[in-house]
């Protein structure tokens, strides 16, 4: 079975790693570069990564990052007049170091992922949602913009936010094999990401947004469990961007596009107005678990 994923970083590629391991799954999991930036001159993709290192087995104890990274390269790199804010364990380093050769001798985001992906022994496509710039950025409520990596890393995420833009997405076309993994899938899976911050700015792209819009068979599998995120600042942001409290607000943060939804069991008496709901335990923390999902979200369509 055809299936694409729309992603951010750890909910959705917590999700990708319990489809992948389905023997019967044919996956292209499609992800946000909203949060790309250049950090110490390199080219960070924080999400792209996530999703690879996690399909690979490899993720860090918080879902990002590499399993047994070291600091060495930071704790160097303190004693010189640099803000080290944002810390970049050496493993993942070399991946940014890679990534940013890579794009200076001229080769795409998406050639650059793939090879990635194959040298972790990652098999499953893995599709930057656009390989030109798209920036998030967040206002805060005392009027100014930043930088998402700004709000979520220097600041911590602890700002309320008023309102949410991805700077370049709409003159942004998609990435190579995106439209054609959405227009191939027999289900387009949208997955337990933060919406507004993770899945808006992919569908902010507007031929994304036309391919999933024209999708018949649209899934969205929520991010919150007893109506809270299981990190990060998802209920916030959808509370503070005037959305309602809850699995409500999620599929507020859709729109039209959502067909089926799931929640978690202690989530069941929501009424979500719309959508087909169903009622599964949620927590993909594990290979397992995640695995278990996916099997029962495939089962249930
Ligand atoms: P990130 O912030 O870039 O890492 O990316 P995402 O937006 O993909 O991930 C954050 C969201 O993932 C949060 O809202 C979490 O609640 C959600 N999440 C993380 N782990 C799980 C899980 O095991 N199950 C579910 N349902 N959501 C999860
Ligand atoms: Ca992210």
């Amino acid at each position: 079975m055809r299936t694409a994923l729309l992603s951010g970083g750890v909910g959705g590629a917590r999700l990708a790693r319990g489809l992948a391991a389905l023997p019967e799954v044919d996956l292209s999991v499609i992800v946000n570069v909203g949060d790309d930036a250049e950090i110490y001159g390199l080219y960070v993709s924080p999400d792209l990564d996530t999703v690879v290192y996690t399909l690979a087995g490899a993720q860090g104890p918080q879902g990002w990052g590499v399993a047994e990274d070291t600091l060495t390269v930071m704790g160097w790199l303190a004693g010189f007049p640099i803000d080290t804010d944002f810390a970049i364990g050496d493993r993942d380093l070399a991946t940014n170091l890679f990534r940013t050769e890579r794009l200076s001798r001229g080769w795409g985001l998406a050639m650059v992922t793939e090879a990635i992906a194959s040298g972790l022994g990652v098999a499953t496509q893995v599709l930057p949602a656009s390989e030109q710039k798209v920036r998030t950025q967040v206002k805060l409520a005392d009027g100014g913009w930043i930088g998402f990596q700004e709000y979520f890393v220097t600041r911590g995420h602890r700002d309320e936010i008023e309102d949410v833009r991805f700077a370049g997405a709409d003159q942004a076309d998609a990435g190579p094999g995106v439209i054609e993994a959405i227009e191939a899938a027999d289900i387009l899976v949208i997955g337990p990401s933060n919406p507004p911050l993770s899945i808006w700015p992919v569908l902010a792209i507007p031929d994304v947004a036309r391919a999933v819009g024209a999708h018949g068979r649209t899934v969205g599998v929520s991010p919150l469990i007893g109506g809270k995120a299981l990190k990060g600042p998802a209920d916030r942001v959808l509370r503070s961007l005037g959305f309602a409290e809850g699995n409500l607000g999620v599929v507020e943060a859709y729109g039209e596009l959502l067909h089926d939804f799931f929640i978690d069991p202690i989530d069941a008496s929501d009424e979500l107005p719309g959508v087909k709901v169903h009622v599964t335990d949620l927590d993909l923390q594990t290979q397992e678990a995640a695995t278990r999902f996916a099997r029962q979200m495939l089962e249930a369509l």
